[in-house]
């Protein structure tokens, strides 16, 4: 099979090629840039694989650098774009079900594509746009199949991360796993244990936010993939009724991670830990452990002034955005109206500040000053008092004889 015509990020790279076959070597695009270019999706990197060794690449071209070059990845910086260019190379010794611990280099495109997980990522494309098709990938791209590259079950053994691409895959592709190759990983679920959190959290979240969740997390169930996942042991029904929520492809992660664990009825002190075991970042942690109970309210309240406040607009709008999964119809332009609206959207936008209490009262600084603001802060997004300099300090007088500072 020949493509028509090379697609436009393909033609950016197609100097590299001809370079490295000017000077002798073999160069192909490969990878899942191929595979989505072959299913008319967008494709983000393109990968090329050549069999030009490293220190050759290195020597061809004046601008390299070097980010994985033990495993034969050397990035290749033009004017308009930089590409990964990656030497043939088969993973010899496998230890511990985990990548291999060395790389062996070698001159053979067939080498090169057999290694790879599954058969529609093992294709190659040459500069004329032949497509070069060792393992019946195209085959599989038609009937829509994810079948290992060789025997399953050695492939799985070799690496266990490829289980949860192959799941992953199911979400992203909505294409189902080849039989033998779902058995396979089935039967060797539990190597997942092996690997590290860093590189299935990758998976797993693309795997929740493909448009074919609903798939591919049955699948993740059903090969109880689900089990040796942090904190899912307990999970499968919950997983199941996720699984369940009709809607589109969840658009970021941290609806992604809230959605999840809203169906998963964690508690409030039992998110943090749960993704702290994921080894989700603070800051991703820190807007989950806001939004969870956002959603559980607004799915039985509307907003109200005081927890749009503190959720702030882009989260608030992150968490009406869920609504479509459970049926319910967001306005996500009610919300920024509304959040526009609010007197005040922060505690420094209050008429009075720290300096004015102590002035006014002429207490030494400490914990009543906070008191006093945020009490202000609350009655003036509620609006129960206007965000002015004279009912602000009336309300602080207020405040002062019922709530002595000590
Ligand atoms: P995406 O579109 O999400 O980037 P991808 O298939 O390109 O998907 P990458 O992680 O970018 O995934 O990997 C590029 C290619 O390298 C894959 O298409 C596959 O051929 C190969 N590959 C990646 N990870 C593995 C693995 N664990 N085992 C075998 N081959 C792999
Ligand atoms: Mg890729």
């Amino acid at each position: 099979m020949k493509l028509d015509a090379l697609p436009i990020e393909f033609q950016g790279a197609m100097p590299i090629l001809r370079e490295l076959q000017g000077a002798g070597y073999e160069a192909y695009y490969v990878g899942g840039s191929v595979r989505d270019i072959l299913l008319n999706k967008p494709i983000h990197d393109v990968d090329i694989a050549t069999s030009a060794f490293p220190a050759e690449i290195k020597q061809l071209f004046r601008r390299t650098i070097d980010v994985g070059i033990q495993h034969g990845t050397v990035m290749v910086v033009t004017k308009d774009a930089t590409y990964e260019v990656t030497t043939f190379r088969t993973e010899s010794t496998y230890q511990d079900f985990r990548r291999p611990d060395h790389v062996e280099f070698v001159r053979s495109l067939k080498e090169d594509l057999k290694r790879r997980d599954f058969t529609i990522n093992a294709l190659a494309v040459g500069i004329d746009g032949e497509v070069i098709d060792l393992f019946d990938g195209l085959s599989d791209l038609r009937s829509r199949k994810l079948r290992a590259v060789g025997n399953p079950y050695e492939r799985f053994h070799e690496d266990a991360l490829r289980m949860m691409r192959g799941l992953r895959f199911i979400s992203q592709l909505g294409f189902t796993l080849e039989p033998e190759t779902f058995e396979a990983i089935r039967e060797y679920h539990s190597l997942l244990a092996k690997i590290s959190v860093e590189r299935i959290n990758v998976e797993f979240v693309k795997l929740l936010m493909g448009s074919s969740r609903q798939a591919g997390v049955k699948t993740f169930v059903e090969s109880e993939c689900y089990i040796y996942c942090p904190g899912l042991s307990n999970y499968g029904e919950a997983l199941l009724r996720f699984a369940d929520l009709i809607g589109p492809a969840i658009p970021t992660e941290k609806q992604a991670w809230t959605l999840l664990i809203s169906m998963l009825g964690l508690k409030q002190d039992q998110i943090k830990s749960f993704m702290k075991e994921w080894k989700c970042s603070n800051q991703l942690i820190k807007d989950v452990s806001q939004m969870v109970p956002a959603l559980a309210f607004r799915l039985s309240h509307e907003w109200d002034n005081w927890n749009l406040y503190q959720v702030g607009r882009e989260l608030a709008v992150s968490v009406e955005y869920l609504l479509i999964y459970f049926g319910k119809k967001p306005n996500q332009a009610k919300i920024r109206l509304m959040y526009q609206n609010l007197p005040i959207h922060n505690l420094k936008d209050l008429a009075i500040k720290g300096n004015d209490l102590i002035q006014q009262f002429d207490y030494p600084k400490g914990p009543w000053i906070n008191q006093v603001l945020r009490g202000m802060e609350r009655e003036v997004i509620e609006k129960n008092l206007p965000n002015e300099q004279e009912a602000l300090l009336n309300f602080a007088q207020n405040f002062m004889e019922e709530e002595p500072h000590g």
